[in-house]
């Protein structure tokens, strides 16, 4: 089990390594700002958009609020709260 973590740590590189230390600060989720989408960050995809380019709605690149952001009320509401508030 370890063998096989240690050889995706690899194979994920730089952009695997970028994301592991922005997730663990930041967190937060997506938004675009026309069609009020929503989308949760994971440490995945966040390490694929690095990778490949930020993900875009609409004419834009999607908005990243961080979890800090989102702790000050500066955000717009996250998918997650939204989820549990069951609105
Ligand atoms: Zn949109």
């Amino acid at each position: 089990m370890s063998d096989y973590s240690e050889i995706i740590a690899r194979a994920r590189g730089i952009h695997g390594a970028l994301a592991d230390d922005l997730f663990d600060e930041f967190r937060g989720f997506l938004h675009c700002r026309v069609c009020d989408r929503r989308e949760g960050l994971t440490r995945d995809a966040m390490a694929r958009y690095f990778k490949v380019g930020w993900p875009k709605c609409h004419d834009g690149t999607m908005t990243w609020w961080t979890r800090n952001q989102i702790a000050n009320g500066d955000a717009p509401p996250s998918p997650q709260e939204t989820t549990e508030d069951g609105q």
